[in-house]
């Protein structure tokens, strides 16, 4: 057994993974979550109740040996099912091929499993109810506030490692003491969870096997699939302005902003004028942030180290990754943690900032470009170029959903890919006919 100790912040999504990842090579390790054991206590895990689990989350999950078990609390989700204004619906399919679905779980849920993963291997200790207020990273110490004592409580640390989401403590004091490039960028656009129950009968009220998006120009509805056959919807929409959350308020409002934009609604979900004013409005930014790591001593990781807007469905899939591309330098450089943080650092960096851009562009498409006949048009000749060119012309999409490519060379990918599509419309507007040879010459 390694005698080394971490820290770690945050039991949220990426602590317990991480942790999990460090015990299961010996180390030991502590984790302090501010909030209570939801295992115990009835909580709200917080933001969305379900999330999108793709490739790269589960990955991870099959990494650490909790794949099974979370793979049949999941529900598939085969497309974007496209509702209009006049409540026509389409289906527009994700991927090609019969495995490329993404999956809607539960996040309490996930999370109590990661916990009690973590803690099974032994090596685990979770302090709940302990809020990190300050880390002195010349001393190595963490000042604690209890909310079981009520004390401020100080304690050293050898390791230390921010899973503590996109407010992080820790990186304040990285950024200081690191001199770290840092800067938060509002989206200007918030989030307010609804819900559409289950029918009387006790089935799903709509399909289940999608992803439902109601894009409307400058905000959109999306609603993810539970096991329960209830729907959590997500209303994405500005935070100021004349039609916003501040000025959305009373009862008259949100059913006037709902006949106009979403009338299909209202009859699936009996309670939206209650649960619109009851459930708290979130924020939405981005976090770039360079480096994330001081010396060996320190280290950021998930959403502390790269908070990004939910529009690609990424932001747990890419902590995740986080943690097996962390896990893999450990094996490469056994216990020089200088070397494994730098280099974590230097490449995950780019592939942070990457999928933050990414995610920004990515609500434009579902909220604007979706019903748009350039975007399907465009999209026609990717899944035409996709099939004459397997393995060579992956749609940007499938890149980052259904595969671990990283995401800063995704990017890249994408950029040429843009282009070559562009070019094979240049050539023939109706994108019926491809010219193979140049397609070939602009993918070598
Ligand atoms: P968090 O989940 O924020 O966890 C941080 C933990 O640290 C929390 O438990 C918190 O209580 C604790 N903590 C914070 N500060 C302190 C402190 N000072 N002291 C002690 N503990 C502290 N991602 C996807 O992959 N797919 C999706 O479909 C998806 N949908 C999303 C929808 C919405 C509306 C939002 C907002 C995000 C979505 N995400 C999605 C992103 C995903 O939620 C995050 O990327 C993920 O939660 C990151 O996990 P984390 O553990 O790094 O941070």
């Amino acid at each position: 057994m390694n005698k080394e100790k971490f820290t770690v912040i945050g039991a949220g999504l990426t602590g317990p993974l991480l942790a999990t990842y460090l015990a299961q090579r010996g180390y030991s390790v502590e984790v302090f979550e501010r909030r209570p054991d939801m295992r115990k206590e009835s909580i709200s895990a917080g933001r969305s109740i379900n999330l999108a689990l793709s490739a790269r989350g589960n990955h991870a999950l099959k990494e650490v040996g909790l794949y099974d078990k979370i793979k049949a609390i999941t529900i598939p989700m085969k497309g974007r099912m496209i509702h209009d204004l006049n409540g026509s619906t389409h289906l527009q399919p994700y991927g090609q091929k019969e495995n490329e679905v993404i999956f809607s779980v539960s996040r309490a849920q996930l999370n109590m499993e990661l916990m009690t993963l973590a803690e099974e291997t032994g090596n685990v200790n979770i302090r709940f109810n302990h809020h990190l207020l300050s880390a002195d990273l010349d001393q190595n110490k963490l000042m604690f506030q209890s909310y079981d004592s009520l004390e401020e409580i100080e304690l050293s640390f050898n390791r230390v490692i921010g899973c503590d989401g996109s407010a992080s403590i820790l990186r304040k004091s990285i950024v200081e003491k690191a001199n770290a490039q840092y800067v938060k960028k509002p989206l200007g656009h918030g989030y307010k969870e609804l819900t559409i129950p289950p029918r009387y009968s006790g089935k799903f009220q709509i399909e289940p096997n999608a992803l439902h998006i109601w894009p409307r120009g400058n905000h959109m509805l999306i609603a993810l699939p539970n096991n329960d056959y209830s729907f959590t919807c997500t209303l994405f929409f500005p935070m100021m302005g004349p039609t916003s959350f501040k000025t959305v308020k009373t009862k008259k409002n949100i059913l006037d902003l709902f006949q106009s934009q979403f009338p299909d609604v209202i009859k699936l979900m009996p309670n939206l004028v209650e649960d619109f004013q009851k459930n708290p409005t979130g924020d939405l930014a981005s976090v770039y942030c360079k480096p994330w790591h001081l010396g060996g001593k320190a280290l950021l990781i998930g959403d502390a180290a790269h908070a990004v807007v939910p529009f690609f469905g990424q932001g747990m899939n890419a902590s995740f990754q986080d943690c097996s591309t962390l896990a893999n330098l450990m094996g490469q450089n056994e216990n020089d943690w200088e070397t494994i943080f730098k280099d974590f650092s230097s490449t995950q960096v780019e592939n942070g900032h990457a999928i933050a851009n990414m995610a920004i562009e990515n609500y434009l498409e579902m909220r604007d470009h979706v019903n748009d006949p350039e975007y399907k048009k465009r999209r026609n000749v990717e899944l035409k170029l996709e099939r004459m060119f397997p393995g060579q012309f992956i749609p940007r999409y499938s890149m980052v959903s259904f595969h671990k490519i990283p995401y800063a060379e995704v990017y890249q990918q994408g950029e040429k890919q843009f282009k070559i599509i562009s070019d094979v419309l240049m050539a023939d507007p109706s994108g019926q006919s491809i010219d193979k040879a140049m397609v070939e010459k602009m993918l070598s």
